[in-house]
């Protein structure tokens, strides 16, 4: 498993790769060395003005940023590897939308403006491939098959390694968020209604804790100002359920109803070996919900032989380390 080392600069290693996981928040970026190793990491806020620019310039500083923190000299950078959210082109480097980032909706040559500011080949894939391909190899995924991976937080990612090998279909396989967990329910943010992620993603639960606290009694936004937060962290939401707060409970019940029924369905529709829970909400109420969430996907899985549940092993740096598997 990879791990944040002391840096030995006397050990300085000739040609280390760098990972971005370039998520709607915040920025994270690893340097590693041999088999994914992390030498160094750093993290920045993903700049909410200024575009596609600004969040280049502050892709490349987060790299700088990281290969400080390691100890390693620029020169040793072999390449960079960037997890992207949105519709992109691996071959081309442009992602065409990134819904999540301000000012971010007209397609912009991503890769090749990273390279020119960075000086070294840069490569980019889909964020939640990245995480996925990092769990396979070196985390939850390596000693399987098959898993689905399920990455529950802002929204619902999935990524399916079939058979040993990511599966990319034509392009978004793998999206567990928005297969339909209720015909006719909640819209979602993709346009179709009865997603499992209008009902599991922290984005849409927040909506909702909104609309519910203008009836009910909760205690959700006094500790979201408390912990001096703009948002419902998945923290919050921890804490919230620890102060037995009904609205919490109930919107995570259905939370995980919905994330049973979705989980359960592709679990009978692909018979993986496992199935691996990450993303920020996964991290953070896996450890004591991993079974619940596990009890309602056998609710709706067809056969006796359940898969494995796990939760995902590298942490909030995972879709980085994956991305930095991506240079050669
Ligand atoms: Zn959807």
């Amino acid at each position: 498993m990879a791990g944040l080392r002391t840096p030995r600069p006397t050990q300085a290693p000739v040609g280390v790769r760098a990972g971005l996981d370039l998520g709607g928040t915040k920025i994270q970026a690893v340097v590693t060395g041999r088999s994914a190793r992390v030498l160094g990491a750093a993290r920045r806020n993903t700049p909410t003005r200024g575009g596609p620019d600004a969040v280049v310039a502050e892709l490349a500083g987060t790299v700088r940023d990281a290969l400080a923190q390691g100890g390693l000299d620029a020169d040793a950078l072999r390449g960079v590897g960037v997890g992207a959210p949105g519709s992109l082109d691996p071959l081309t480097g442009v992602v065409f939308q990134a819904v999540n980032i301000d000012g971010w909706d007209a397609p912009f040559p991503l890769g090749p403006a990273l390279s020119a500011e960075l000086g070294v080949p840069v490569s980019i894939t889909n964020d939640v491939s990245a995480a996925v391909e990092a769990e396979r190899r070196y985390g939850a995924g390596r000693a399987f098959r098959s898993f689905l991976g399920v990455f529950w937080g802002t929204g619902v990612g999935g990524g399916l390694v079939v058979d040993g090998r990511l599966l990319h279909g034509r392009g978004s396989a793998g999206e567990i968020g928005h297969v339909c967990a209720k015909p006719g329910g909640r819209r979602c943010n993709c346009g179709l209604r009865g997603c499992v992620e209008a009902y599991a993603g922290r984005g849409a639960l927040e909506e909702r804790a909104r609309r519910e606290s203008r009836r009910r009694k909760t205690t959700l936004f006094d500790l979201m100002r408390k912990r001096g937060r703009d948002r419902l962290t998945s923290g919050v939401w921890l804490r919230a359920l620890d102060a037995g707060d009904e609205v919490a409970g109930d919107l995570l019940d259905e939370a995980i109803a919905a994330l049973g029924v979705g989980i359960g369905s592709a679990v009978t529709l692909l018979d993986v070996d496992a199935v691996v829970i990450g993303g920020g909400l996964g991290e953070r109420l896996g450890p004591r919900w991993l079974k619940r969430i596990e009890k309602q996907a056998r609710a709706h899985t067809f056969f006796k032989q359940p898969p494995v549940y796990r939760l995902a092993e590298l942490g909030d740096m995972g879709g980085a380390i994956g991305a930095s598997l991506l240079v050669r």
